[in-house]
């Protein structure tokens, strides 16, 4: 008998001691008993004969984890603090080739298809100048930041560099901040790549995912192209990994592993011998900061923007009359707010109370159509009340506007017009957003409304005008990325209008000095805000940690917290640079502190969080969100 470690798949149980009569190498999946049930578990290691009894090893699967995919688990649960079987429940395993036995050394793997010269031939975009040398300077690097603005022509870029990975017979990952870019993608890459392109992403079907897979074996699909899970599909010949939009924070997971596609993405490459691209026209300042910049001066097609500022917080007789002007002449406009629903607060002018979430420190948002209050915190809904819980007062008075409100107050004004209500409230479905899309691309729908997911990549030639409104709540935020954050969001968002036309852009703001210092140049802005960043001591030139403690008993939360910085203190390679209640105090009825913690190195950092590192706390290494 040989007795192996184990590691339960998507569990945060201890590591387990099975045996087995013949040897096995690290990263089979086998089937285990636990209690009265069979679980999947993986191969770790070999372990001397313990103790106490065990049970036997059930069976082999066909499926396996390669020695690299082990390996960035191992870093991925070490650095962002959970644990090794979430962590390996990331990556989708890879096919044993031949029959199961058990005997096999499963080190060797499979042998790699040989992948045949299917480039050979393939159509591939002209190249302008200037995207030429930036597409053989990214040749020359391991990895690289590739800088341009929206319209500089990126894509094609990408397309050229997937075109020779093929050529080389290696395959690639493409990563985009968000599914609701893949339909306009795809129909892009399906043109140079056909069938040997997938798109992958969470909303695909089992059966559509199991098909992808198999041809992914079989060696016919070479690229894929998808949001963060695209990263850990079990491809052979890495040659390439692209992170678009790297700046974009849906690349962080807010789950545990929190981890940071764009940083795995990193690593990875350099395991994997693969070379990897990012790309933004507003770079991230850690990733300006960190990797080789390739710039693409010129945009693609130059056109011309106007730029407005006006105060205020409410869609307002101005940005009507520009609204319905450019609706007249036949164009499309874009309109940003960052609320979704109606109004985003319920207040009485009485006694100055906010309705509140029940269970949560958070005002409930207003969604008049499902006739409902909505918590966006804990989706708690209740009926619309109008009076103050307080002191009676009535009705109460509503803040900051959100999407429906506006298009409400729009479809109103101007008669006729069509919006396209684009957010998380309308947007449910990868059918719905195709069908949004389609509309507001054959003109049916002349105004496109919404939330942050306007601002990812989509293109249209007949944007004439951009409304950017609540730049303000964002800069007020509790985040040293807040400028960061408001900055991008206005280059973005700006970036999506005058593709063909010349444009107007009106943004809504009670700092346009602010905006206006930067707007020829987001070079300008990273170069002082990372001086900025550099003084007051905030990431890329330090590292950051959140701790985050929930719990149903206040005191408790209270205490864990205080016992949490004691332990702390002790390390004195790294500062705490605050601890108690967290912005919001209260979700889903559980009260929350957090700790915030920097250091010169990650390395203290490190180890430090991992003395204190326990279930009752959550950490969050590179932390994205502060409230
Ligand atoms: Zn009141
Ligand atoms: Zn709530």
């Amino acid at each position: 008998m040989k007795f192996y470690e184990v590691v339960l798949l998507r569990s945060s149980a201890p590591h387990l001691t099975y045996s087995f009569s013949s040897a096995l190498a690290v990263g089979p999946i086998v089937n285990v008993p636990l209690k009265s049930t069979m679980k999947e578990a993986i191969i770790l290691g070999t372990v001397s004969k313990p103790n106490f009894n065990t049970e036997e090893i059930l069976s082999l699967s066909e499926f396996y984890y390669n020695k690299e995919q082990i390996e960035i688990a191992k870093f991925i649960s070490e650095y962002y603090f959970s644990s090794f079987s979430e962590a390996i429940s990331l990556f989708l395993p890879y096919r044993r080739s031949g029959s199961p036995d058990p005997d096999n050394n499963l080190q060797k793997e499979r042998s790699v298809m040989p992948i045949e010269n299917v480039g050979v031939g393939i159509p591939r975009p002209t190249l302008s100048p200037s995207q030429q040398q930036a597409y053989e300077s990214i040749l020359t690097k391991d990895k690289s930041l590739l800088f341009g603005v929206t319209g500089s022509g990126k894509t094609e870029i990408f397309i050229s560099l997937f075109a020779k990975m093929l050529e080389e017979g290696l395959t690639s990952i493409f990563l985009m901040p968000e599914i609701s870019l893949t339909p306009q993608m795809e129909k892009r890459l399906k043109v140079y790549f056909g069938d040997t392109v997938a798109m992958w992403h969470s909303k695909l079907t089992k059966k559509k995912k199991e098909s992808i897979l198999e041809a992914i074996e079989e060696g016919s699909i070479r690229i894929v192209a998808g949001a963060r899970s695209a990263l850990f599909v079990p491809l052979n010949n890495l040659g390439l990994i692209v992170v678009d939009e790297e700046h974009d924070d849906s690349y962080k997971a807010m789950t545990r592993p929190r981890y940071h596609a764009r940083d795995v993405a990193v690593l990875m490459g350099a395991k994997l011998g693969a070379k990897v691209l990012l790309a933004s026209a507003t770079p991230s300042m850690s990733s300006y900061h960190k990797y080789d910049v390739v710039k693409l001066d010129k945009p693609y097609v130059e056109t011309k923007k106007k730029y407005e500022f006006i105060t205020g917080n409410n869609i307002n007789h101005s940005i009507l009359n520009t609204l319905n002007s450019h609706y007249k002449e036949g164009n499309q406009s874009l309109l940003f707010l960052p609320t979704r629903g109606n109004f985003k607060y319920l207040y009485c002018e009485s006694c100055g109370k906010t309705h509140l979430c029940p269970y949560c420190s958070v005002g409930m948002a207003l969604h008049r159509r499902f006739k409902h209050l909505k918590c966006h915190y804990c989706n708690f809904t209740e009926a619309i009340v109008d009076t103050c819980t307080q002191c009676g007062h009535q009705p109460l008075k509503s803040d900051r506007m959100g999407t429906v409100e506006a298009m409400e107050v729009i479809e109103e004004a101007i008669e006729g017009i069509q919006v396209e209500q684009f957010d998380k409230d309308s947007i449910t479905t990868a059918k719905k957003l195709k069908e949004a899309l389609g509309r507001f691309e054959s003109g049916e729908s002349q105004l496109l409304l919404g939330t942050q997911m306007l601002s990812k990549g989509h293109d249209y030639a007949n944007i004439t005008l951009s409304v950017i409104m609540g730049l303000d709540y964002i800069l007020g935020l509790a985040d040293y990325r807040a400028r960061e954050r408001a900055m991008s969001l206005l280059f973005q968002i700006a970036g999506r209008s005058g593709r063909a036309k010349e444009a107007e852009v009106i943004v809504q703001t009670g700092d346009p000095e602010f905006f206006q210092t930067y707007l020829s140049d987001y070079e300008v802005f990273i170069k002082d805000e990372l001086a900025f960043l550099e003084m007051a001591d905030y990431p890329p030139f330090v590292s950051l940690a959140r701790i985050l403690i929930a719990h149903k008993d206040e005191s408790k939360a209270g205490k864990i917290t205080l016992d949490t910085v004691t332990k702390l203190k002790a390390f004195k390679d790294i500062e705490i640079v605050g601890s108690g209640k967290a912005p919001v105090e209260r979700v889903a009825n559980k009260f929350r502190f957090n700790i915030l913690l920097r250091s010169k190195n990650r390395v203290p950092l490190l180890k430090a969080l991992h003395s204190v590192d326990c279930r009752e706390i959550e950490i969050d290494m590179d932390p994205v969100e502060f409230s």
